[in-house]
């Protein structure tokens, strides 16, 4: 498939064709090669894991290339593949019981809409969970930050780890929350939180 397809219409469309495999992507915005780039998913599994091949441009010498899985180093929320850009991905996914797949993919879409602010803008999960047993939104909340605010930035009160923008937000407000959370869990548990949110640029001027 070509890298600029929405994740969610490839995952639909595995899961009518009862495919195995991407069930854990449901609910995650965005394209395929996106999600490839930072080997989206959830706190025990990335899509990396279901990569058969990538076809890609090396933006040094303009060529188009294919690798192989074999030739990938994910890890979380990370693909180790600098100046390239994916252009086409191949998936290697399972044939499986179609009514037990779509019945897993529509329990995941609920879950999330359950415990994840859907209502709000937000980039999704902001905070790379430093380790399996502390989450960073488990340790934000805990630091007494749920539903701080800066300006029209907050810390979800769903979800810890989500910054949502309440209206007027800039990107300023949100990186101002960033650090003040940071800050927070820093003194309180001695934990450095990492993004897993890519920023760019001086967003101190996007006013
Ligand atoms: C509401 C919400 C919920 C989310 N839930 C989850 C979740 O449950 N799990 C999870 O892992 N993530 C989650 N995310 C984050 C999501 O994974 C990423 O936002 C998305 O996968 C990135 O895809 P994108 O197309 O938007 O890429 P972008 O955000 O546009 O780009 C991401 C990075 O990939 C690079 N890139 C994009 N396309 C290519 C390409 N073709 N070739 C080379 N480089 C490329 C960009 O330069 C950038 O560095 C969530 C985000 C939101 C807003």
């Amino acid at each position: 498939m070509e890298a600029g397809q929405p994740l969610s219409t490839v995952c639909k469309y595995a899961v009518n064709q009862g495919l195995a495999g991407l069930e854990f992507c449901a609910g995650i915005p965005g394209t395929v090669g996106g999600a490839i780039i930072m080997n989206a998913g959830t706190a025990d599994q990335g899509i990396g894991n279901r990569v058969y091949s990538l076809e890609v441009l090396n933006l040094n010498t303009l060529s188009i290339q294919t690798l192989k899985k074999d030739a990938l180093t994910f890890s979380y929320r990370r693909l180790h593949l600098d100046n390239h850009l994916i252009l086409g991905i191949t998936l290697a996914l399972s044939p499986g019981d179609p009514a037990r797949i779509k019945q897993t993919y529509e329990d995941i879409l609920i879950r999330k809409q359950h415990t994840q602010p859907m209502d709000l803008p937000s980039a999704g999960c902001f905070f790379k969970n430093p380790g399996p047993d502390r989450p960073a939104g488990k340790l934000i909340e805990e630091s007494g930050l749920k539903g701080k605010t800066i300006q029209d930035a907050q810390v979800s009160l769903v979800h810890a780890n989500y910054i949502v923008n309440l209206g007027h937000a800039t990107c300023k407000d949100i990186l101002a929350l960033k650090q003040h959370i940071q800050q927070q869990v820093l003194k309180r548990y001695n934990i450095v939180l990492e993004t897993e949110v890519i920023t760019t640029g001086d967003g101190m001027k996007n006013e």
